[in-house]
């Protein structure tokens, strides 16, 4: 892999908690001037004092910056000490600094999480919610799908609402191929739009490693997403939907791809 394509695939990474049993792991949290070069003055020093940093997420929120720390002591050093140095600096306002119990840390001290949009979510492992939808199905059969598809439908619905809110209602529909990088920035799985038409209403969508469809079926799997999709275009668009999965990762596709059209072309 090349530098250009990891800088491009960058994951997402997003601490809950880490174990280390060999290592002397702490969590520093800081409370920083929201000033250029205040998270680096932190760093460095930090660094400079025998501490390797594993892990950091800032950000800064009018007149604070924030940042959450997981480093590795790899010199003796006394915390106590590191905390009042710390917040000798120009630019920390105030530092926390707990060692980790046995080399693990939970990271429960940044809470709640919020998304940057100023909304707060919560977090669950993808074969979780895979498992729960799973489950639905396995217990009521085609009822099963049914409760999945509607539950996608209504959440997409709800997510669109929130689109609209925040970015407003033109913007997302002059934005249908930028719109789709929501899945990827919620890590459902990429997508991108293949073809889209206003009038009459249709587009086709492909969608690359849907946290679905990471089963095996002889036919397409789809129906959260497929419900979601249709909530999401009904409420942005105002339009009675229809959506059908016709290619699909878990029916030996490389990808699922969905077919989404007017059904009939009224305000909703
Ligand atoms: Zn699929």
């Amino acid at each position: 892999m090349t530098q250009s394509e990891e800088i491009e695939h960058i994951v997402k990474h997003v601490e809950v908690f880490r174990y280390m049993p060999d290592r002397k792991l702490v969590q520093i949290i800081l409370n920083l001037k929201n000033e250029p070069g205040a998270l680096a003055e932190a760093t460095v020093s930090i660094s400079s004092w025998g501490l390797n940093i594993l892990y950091c997420s800032a950000y800064a929120a009018n007149e604070h910056g924030f940042a959450d720390i997981i480093a590795e002591q790899r010199k003796d050093c006394d915390i106590i000490s590191v905390q009042q140095k710390l917040e000798s600096l120009h630019s920390v306002n105030k530092a926390n600094i707990k060692q980790a119990d046995q080399g693990l840390i939970v990271d429960s001290d940044s809470y709640p999480v919020m998304l940057s949009s100023g909304q707060s979510a919560v977090i669950l492992r993808k074969e979780l919610i895979a498992s729960m939808l799973k489950s639905t199905r396995d217990a009521f059969g085609s009822g099963g799908e049914v409760i999945v598809y509607q539950q996608g439908k209504a959440s997409g619905k709800n997510e669109a609402l929130w689109l609209i809110k925040v970015l407003g209602e033109e913007r997302l529909i002059n934005n249908v191929q930028y719109l789709l990088r929501i899945f990827g920035a919620f890590g459902w799985g990429k997508a991108e739009l293949v073809s889209f038409n206003m009038q009459p209403f249709k587009g086709i969508i492909r969608f690359y490693d849907s946290f679905e469809c990471s089963v095996q079926s002889d036919r397409p799997y789809s129906q959260f997403i497929r419900g979601f999709i249709s909530g999401l275009a009904e409420t942005i668009f105002g339009i009675k939907a229809k959506c059908s999965e016709n290619k699909c990762r878990a029916a030996g596709d490389s990808y699922c791809e969905f077919e989404i059209s007017a059904d009939v072309q009224c305000s909703l």
